[in-house]
């Protein structure tokens, strides 16, 4: 792997067909992912933040293929994941790897702790069974699982929510991927256990962080401003604002960013009392049949006729791009 490598999402699409019945097919598609493009360096933290059903999951799997694209490309390693086949992208798998957000449902249910951790050696590497059996334990211990000896032989019902999930980060980093996308990673969660659980991909990213493009998929503003320097906004499918996450924090652009920072919770209840806010008003369109021109216009204070008409670009606003008519004088 080249050592600056990076990652290029370039015009990114994924429509699912809906299918109106069981004989007529309709021409209607869900676009769940629409013309997204974007790049992150080596050593980059990405925040994709975005109210549920705004396509963030759908967005980090086409970018790993883990669903096949409509169209567009994925850079990585210089290759164009797209264009790869079964047995190249086989070999790409363990650089790229995934924390999804529900635990339970990402573990074989049937398998124990070790038989997790060492299938992923087996398949990608040639090591000896001694030399998996020390990866695993390090692996345990470096995920807080400790003493490893007693989790080997737990199966994922035996673990809480929280050990689960150091499983799931055990079996992703175990190969030392270049790229970690986590999903809500710490949203199935018992808040007692959140904290530990952010420390630790905190953790991973302070060893590996130059080494590796994490990307953090969460509605969390909080967790993407302690983990990501960069963050994209996403709203019904399309990317609406993208920039260093503490520049969107401070003065976000996009009226929907706006929004959604003002939504964050304030721990100090003086400042929460005095703080203005602007309220999320009425519900995310649906995105069979999204409203026409800019699909926030039906939320937004700042309408005016031509959003409702036409779909704004992206304009470059200092280091941000955002896609709103109120920036088009720039
Ligand atoms: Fe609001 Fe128009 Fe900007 Fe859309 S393009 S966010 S409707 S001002």
């Amino acid at each position: 792997m080249e050592k600056n490598f990076f990652l290029k999402v370039v015009n990114v699409k994924k429509y699912f067909p809906v299918s109106k019945s069981f004989l007529i097919k309709s021409q209607k598609y869900v676009k769940a992912v629409d013309n997204i493009s974007f790049s992150i360096r080596r050593g980059g933290t990405l925040g994709i933040v975005g109210e549920s059903g705004s396509g963030k999951t759908t967005l980090a799997r086409v970018i790993l293929r883990l669903i096949e694209p409509t169209s567009g490309s994925v850079y990585f390693d210089n290759k164009n994941i797209f264009d790869l086949d079964k047995h190249e992208l086989r070999k790409l798998r363990p650089k790229m790897q995934m924390i999804f957000q529900d635990p339970m449902a990402s573990l074989n249910p049937r398998k124990k702790v070790k038989q997790i951790l060492t299938q992923v050696f087996k398949l990608h590497t040639s090591l000896s069974n001694e030399e998996i059996y020390d990866r695993v334990l390090d692996l345990l211990e470096k995920v807080g699982l400790s003493p490893p000896e007693l989790f080997l032989d737990r199966y994922p019902h035996e673990l809480s929510g929280g050990q689960r999930q150091r499983v799931c980060i055990a079996r992703a980093i175990a190969l030392n991927p270049k790229l970690l996308i986590a999903d809500e990673p710490v949203s199935a969660l018992d808040v007692s256990v959140r904290g530990q659980i952010i420390n630790l991909l905190l953790n991973i990213y302070r060893e590996r962080g130059e080494d590796m493009i994490y990307i953090i998929i969460s509605h969390d503003i909080a967790l993407i401003k302690s983990m990501c320097k960069d963050t994209l906004v996403m709203y019904s499918g399309r990317m609406v604002e993208f920039g260093e996450t503490d520049s969107i924090i401070k003065s976000p652009l996009h009226p929907y960013t706006r929004m959604l920072i003002s939504a964050v919770p304030i721990p100090d209840p003086e400042i929460a009392r005095t703080k203005k806010r602007i309220p999320i008003s009425g519900e995310p369109p649906s995105l069979i049949n999204p409203p026409p021109g800019c699909h926030f216009h039906p939320r937004c204070p700042y309408v005016m006729e031509r959003c409702k008409v036409e779909v704004p670009q992206y304009f470059q606003v200092e280091d941000r791009l955002v896609s709103c008519f109120l920036y088009a004088q720039y």
